[in-house]
């Protein structure tokens, strides 16, 4: 079923979502095509690369299990910069000096691929430059932001100390990075997509791909009732789908919170893009839509699964009425990001899969610019059998991962939580204890369900168990879903697969 709406894998509605009809999804497929790459996901990732390829004549096909812009991309923040949240420290660290000033290398040409398409394409997406400010308020962080100062500047990015940042609260040191930019993400890939469909793209909807079938290296791909052949795939579906792959395990998913909020002061927007250094951490930066300006801040960022997503709203908002006159909360909404396990992103040919199936994964919270990136690196991979970055982002490189000690934390806690939560769960066991438009895990007669109550009190069951890897599904009650915990997959209150890797819908128990 086709809307005129861009839905998002969650219940609330994304700034983006907001007044923003669908593309027009373009070109008929045509099933006697064999097409050249078949592009799996519609987010940034798939779009870009999509285009990409199509400009160099390859015949390409997206399919996308529900709407391009469906994933992250429809609830990211999307700010544009020449750093990332794996520090250039932190990179020196776990690869070494060459890998860190090729990270740096790489980013900056995705920041200027973006601009590139935006403006050969005409691509209107409300895309500024700006200025990033990151901030240190103790001693900790003023270390901190000393070292990424100084490997920012060993890797090549301009970066310098300023006391300008836009924002009231006290810091004791501060830092620019110049040229960084924003954007509107849905325009961006709705312009993507219309330059994809402009030289002749088929852009498929409500196309989900679970598995493909390789055969003399043309895979096949059998999906709402159609057969799709390609000579090569692209997964860009910021997880790969299916059963257990290694990146599954090399990948740690992340639920992060963003408001969109109203001012009382027309002055007081900040012009820039401001980031704090908490553990949580918040950022803010301004995006006027309509003629009306919002201040968009984010942060408070939990494991998938695991915290309270209603306290990461409450605690978002209460931080930023401490450092904006904060009007009205206009929005607010969630989505999910991959922590890779060492730091970088996993870019190339899928470990386990035959051959030319590739994929991109692990942007952490910066796949504005890595998903753009993936979109360069794997286009060079099908066009021209090699990239500069090959190497880098090798999906099945094996590092160390010493420094990460918090995504091997999470691979143990995946087996915690399986064991555990299988031993002992299910805190509630009355089914009256549930509120309307809510949900929980339950002892209901002897057997573990997940049960929503709509707002209606009609009551909807669940099996628990998570259809990836087993583990026992957590209610989101902020998004209205069912959160694995483990590796991230997410289900609506009627079972759906709403986020990968697992491709089967929760089983009804009813
Ligand atoms: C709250 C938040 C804020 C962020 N802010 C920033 C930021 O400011 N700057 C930045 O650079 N990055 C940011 N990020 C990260 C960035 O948004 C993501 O890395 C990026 O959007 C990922 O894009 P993608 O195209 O790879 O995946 P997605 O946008 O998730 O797209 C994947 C697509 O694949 C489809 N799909 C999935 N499985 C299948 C299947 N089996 N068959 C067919 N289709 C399938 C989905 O429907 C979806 O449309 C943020 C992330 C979060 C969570």
């Amino acid at each position: 079923m086709e809307t005129n709406q861009n839905t998002r894998d969650g219940r609330n509605q994304s700034l983006w979502q907001k007044n923003m009809s669908k593309t027009d999804a373009g070109n008929a497929f045509d099933p006697a095509i064999t097409y050249d790459v078949l592009i799996v996901g519609a987010g940034i990732t798939g779009l870009t690369t999509a285009l990409l390829l199509r400009k160099k004549g390859l015949k390409c096909i997206v399919a996308d299990a529900h709407n391009p812009g469906y994933g992250t991309t429809g609830g990211t923040s999307a700010h544009i910069n020449t750093f990332a949240d794996t520090t250039f420290a932190e990179v020196e660290k776990a690869f070494d000096e060459d890998a860190a000033k090729q990270f740096a290398k790489s980013i900056a040409e995705s920041v200027q691929l973006i601009q590139e398409l935006i403006g050969t394409h005409g691509i209107d997406c409300d895309f500024e430059w700006k200025n990033g400010y990151l901030y240190a308020q103790t001693d900790q962080e003023t270390r901190q932001l000393d070292d990424i100062f100084a490997s920012s500047l060993r890797a090549g990015v301009e970066v310098r100390v300023t006391d300008q940042v836009p924002i009231t609260v006290e810091y004791q040191k501060a830092l620019i990075f110049d040229r960084q930019a924003q954007f509107h993400p849905l325009k961006y890939i709705s312009g993507l997509q219309a330059a994809f469909a402009g030289l002749g793209g088929v852009v498929l909807e409500n196309t989900p791909i679970h598995e493909i079938q390789t055969d003399n290296g043309i895979h096949t791909a059998i999906s709402a009732g159609k057969q799709i052949q390609a000579s090569k795939v692209v997964y860009a579906t910021h997880i790969p789908p299916g059963g257990v792959n290694v990146l599954h395990f090399r990948n740690a998913p992340y639920r992060s919170y963003v408001i969109a909020v109203t001012l009382t002061n027309d002055n007081a927007y900040p012009d820039g893009l401001v980031y704090d250094m908490q553990e949580p951490y918040h950022y803010f930066r301004t995006h006027m839509i309509d003629g009306q300006k919002y201040l968009v801040a984010g942060g408070h960022d939990h494991k998938t699964g695991h915290g309270s997503p209603e306290q990461a709203f409450e605690d978002l908002i209460s931080f930023t009425k401490k450092c904006y006159p904060v009007k009205e909360v206009y929005t607010q909404w969630s989505a999910q990001y991959y922590i890779p396990a060492d730091g970088l992103p996993y870019i190339g040919q899928l470990p386990g899969a035959s051959d030319g199936i590739y994929t991109a994964t692990g942007f952490n919270g910066n796949g504005m610019m890595l998903g753009t990136a993936a979109a360069s690196v794997i286009s060079d991979l099908i066009l021209n059998g090699r990239s500069e970055y090959e190497a880098l982002y090798d999906p099945s490189r094996i590092k160390p991962i010493a420094g990460f000690t918090e995504v091997v934390k999470e691979g143990a806690d995946v087996v915690a939580r399986f064991i555990g939560d299988r031993l002992d769960f299910g805190k509630i066991d009355e089914l009256s204890e549930i509120p309307a438009g809510s949900g929980a895990v339950v002892d209901y007669d002897g057997q573990k369900l997940a049960i929503y109550k709509d707002p209606r009190g009609n009551i909807q069951a669940l099996d628990p168990v998570c259809t990836h890897a087993k583990c026992i599904v957590h209610w989101n009650n902020s998004e209205k879903s069912w959160d694995c915990p483990c590796h991230g997959s997410r289900f609506g209150t009627d079972g759906t697969v709403l986020t990968g890797p697992a491709r089967e819908n929760l089983a009804h128990r009813e």
